[in-house]
């Protein structure tokens, strides 16, 4: 089929198709289980939320809430916004059904879409998918150790290569305010030299400034005075304990005092995990500490260390990578209809109900659906069939093999061939070797 459409998938999102939609489920068992392990449980989340949520939970003055935001007036006039993170939607759920109620806590995960207005490129779409993991209601260094280590182990498990841990504190509300003022005098200084964005950010979140990729912003921001010098107290201990606890775990990783992230609700740590086969758009993995975010959407005191993954960029890094995905699902055995020109459309309708007793076996099977009415195709339009299925056993029901009650099974790989009982193989019993069959002689 040639036919074009003039309607497209809108820029910035894409259809996962079946040659990758596999490696994604491939992906999703392996995190299922390690998320299980490491003891978070599954939520589904609404991937649409009231716009609040997001303005007051990650900050109106990040570029997600200033800019990249699907946000649209419902038809019951209320502010709708489709989630560009899931962390705000999580603490939401948890408090509205009290998950965290009484000290108890709460360690969750889900994926989904989410959705941001971006420039798309290799990596960055408008609608991606994350896994998100959160541990909520646990104020301790041990549940950011936790939270990375369970990413880590995500990406181990997997097989990704080449993955740097990078972490950095960016304090809490006691010790952040000194260290803007830090910060504002130490770009202030040098104003002249600064990027249109960045003379934004001084301006209104001067923590971003230490986040410009621009070279010559860069250097003023690399010689920019380290958080380090003016943590509190509890957020340098807090710190201290989170590399302690790494390095007991014996995870390699790298401070980066310039580690800041596009979220403003993030306290105490934050941390990436960058793949040295991303190119711009290189982390895979991005999370940290939020102990005020409840507050600030009018919630309760609910501390809270979670992370986001990128499944795109993952299985992107797994595919350059080369690494291995599991098998392919597919037809295991393909069955194969002669017809005899259509004189015998018995064979059509035995084939039809030994690929249904196959699959009712738990048996991958594929049949030639094609034009019934006029007749099973050709012989050799449905070998090509059976061999761009990717089965490895063919069957074969004609008119001989109908008068025998027999079935012609070829394995496709050694070209060896039997004839074994109908009966059986109506069971899911063949040489494919689930259960033992009882072959007849050629
Ligand atoms: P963030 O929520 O911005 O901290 O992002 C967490 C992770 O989500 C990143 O490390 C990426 O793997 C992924 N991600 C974020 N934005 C995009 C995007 N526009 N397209 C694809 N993946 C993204």
């Amino acid at each position: 089929m040639d036919a074009k459409m003039d309607i497209k998938a809108p820029r910035g999102v894409r259809d996962i198709l079946p040659d990758e939609s596999w490696k994604w489920a491939y992906v999703l068992d392996a995190v299922a289980k390690t998320m299980a392990d490491f003891g978070h449980s599954e939520i589904h989340l609404p991937i649409f939320e009231q716009t609040e949520l997001f303005s007051r939970g990650v900050g109106d003055t990040t570029d997600i809430v200033e800019k990249e935001m699907y946000t649209f007036v419902d038809r019951g006039d209320r502010s709708i916004t489709l989630r560009p993170e899931a962390t705000a939607g999580m603490v939401r759920a948890a408090i509205e059904h009290g998950l965290c109620e009484q000290n108890a806590s709460a360690k969750l995960w889900c994926w989904g879409p989410m959705f941001r207005y971006e420039r798309p490129q290799k990596g960055r779409y408008r609608q991606f998918f994350q896994i998100d993991a959160e541990s909520l209601g646990l104020a301790g260094p041990v549940a950011d150790v936790e939270i990375i280590a369970l990413s880590a182990e995500i990406f181990r498990r997997l097989g990704l290569k080449n993955l740097e841990v990078v972490l950095n504190s960016v304090g809490c509300p006691n010790c952040r305010p000194l260290y803007r003022q830090k910060l504002i005098d130490h770009f202030s200084a040098r104003k002249g030299e600064l990027c249109e964005t960045c003379l934004g950010r001084l301006e209104r979140n001067p923590l971003r400034l230490l986040d410009c990729k621009k070279p010559e912003c860069g250097a003023i921001a690399d010689a920019a005075p380290p958080i380090y010098e003016s943590l509190c107290e509890e957020c340098a201990a807090h710190f201290e304990e989170v590399k302690a606890g790494l390095t007991r775990l014996n995870f390699s990783y790298k401070t980066d005092k310039r580690l800041v992230r596009g979220l403003d609700y993030y306290t105490k740590t934050a941390y990436e995990i960058l793949s040295g086969d991303l190119g711009a758009q290189n982390a895979v993995c991005g999370g940290g500490r939020y102990d005020n975010l409840s507050e600030s959407v009018g919630g309760p005191h609910l501390p809270g260390v979670g992370f986001a993954a990128g499944i795109d960029r993952i299985v992107l890094v797994m595919e350059q990578q080369g690494s291995a995905f599991g098998k392919r699902p597919g037809a295991e055995i393909y069955v194969a209809a002669q017809d005899d020109s259509g004189r015998c459309p018995e064979a059509r309708s035995a084939a039809q109900v030994l690929t249904h007793s196959l699959r009712m076996a738990g048996i991958a099977a594929e049949q030639d659906a094609g034009d019934s009415l006029k007749g099973a195709r050709a012989f050799k339009a449905q070998m090509k069939s059976a061999s761009g299925s990717g089965a490895g056993w063919l069957c074969v029901l004609g008119p001989s093999e109908l008068a025998q009650g027999a079935v012609t099974v070829k394995n496709l790989q050694s070209g060896e061939q039997f004839s074994i009982a109908l009966q059986d193989a109506l069971q899911g019993r063949g040489p494919w070797g689930r259960r033992p069959c009882s072959r007849q002689a050629e």
